[in-house]
């Protein structure tokens, strides 16, 4: 092979014992807690959408250490949305929700940061929201833990707190579209390939974070993830 260019960098994300985990695409889950969905105009169990972040908007975390990123443009309205992540380990289309935890490899904690006056004032104008999701570092995520280690997630407190005060508080249980349905769902649209993630949605109280702020998120079972904004 030669190319006329250098070739992007494979996107990795690091394992818990030490491996690093390929990204192909980012889907991410739109309003999938009751309450935030709420908070952010609707109600109900309306069928689930989705949207898609870049690889490379990845900044992989590694156990204990705090990711670092910066403020980004364009935005006075920057929100944190704390979020269980789900790698897909093998693919598969028109997957059924009861054969689902096997294309699953593991999970992790994410954060799908959001340039809320933006992707607000696209939605007004019915445009895409790429503007206000789709842009550098807006995926932080910590370490893939495996199914085999943590067994399937469906239960347990996730959590986000800025300096220290709590913001964030939900229960995997109160996902409207579970891990399972949401393959199902997914799967119909696009053809999930190993290395996909999928951001499954975010509880209630998200808000803005500025410079200088640190989110701590955190859901039982796999860990806590730190990020710095600059
Ligand atoms: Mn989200």
């Amino acid at each position: 092979m030669r190319y006329v260019i250098n070739p992007p960098a494979v996107v990795t994300v690091p394992t818990a014992d030490g491996a690093d985990f390929p990204v192909h695409r980012i889907y991410c889950v739109g309003r999938n807690y009751a309450e935030h969905a709420q908070e952010m105009g609707f109600s109900g169990r309306e069928p689930p959408f989705f949207f898609l972040k870049p690889a490379d908007t990845v900044v992989p975390v590694a156990d204990g250490a705090t990711g670092q990123i910066e403020y980004p443009t364009l935005t006075s309205n920057f929100h944190h949305e704390i979020e269980l992540v789900v790698a897909i380990g093998i693919g598969g289309s028109h997957i059924q929700a009861a054969d689902a935890a096997r294309h699953i490899w593991g999970y992790a904690v994410g954060l799908d940061m959001t340039r809320r006056d933006l992707q607000t004032e696209m939605k007004k104008q019915g445009r895409p929201w790429c503007i206000g999701k789709a842009f550098e570092q807006s995926a932080p995520i910590g370490p893939l833990l495996p199914l085999a280690q943590t067994g399937e997630l469906t239960a347990g407190a996730i959590t986000l707190a800025v300096n220290g005060t709590r913001r964030q508080t939900g229960d995997l249980k109160e996902l409207i579209w579970n891990v399972n349905e949401t393959i199902e769902a997914l799967s119909r649209a696009w053809t999930l390939q190993p290395g996909d993630l999928i951001y499954t949605g975010t509880p209630a109280g998200v808000g803005a974070v500025v410079r200088g702020d640190v989110m701590e998120g955190a859901i039982d079972g796999l860990g806590t993830l730190r990020v710095a904004v600059h």
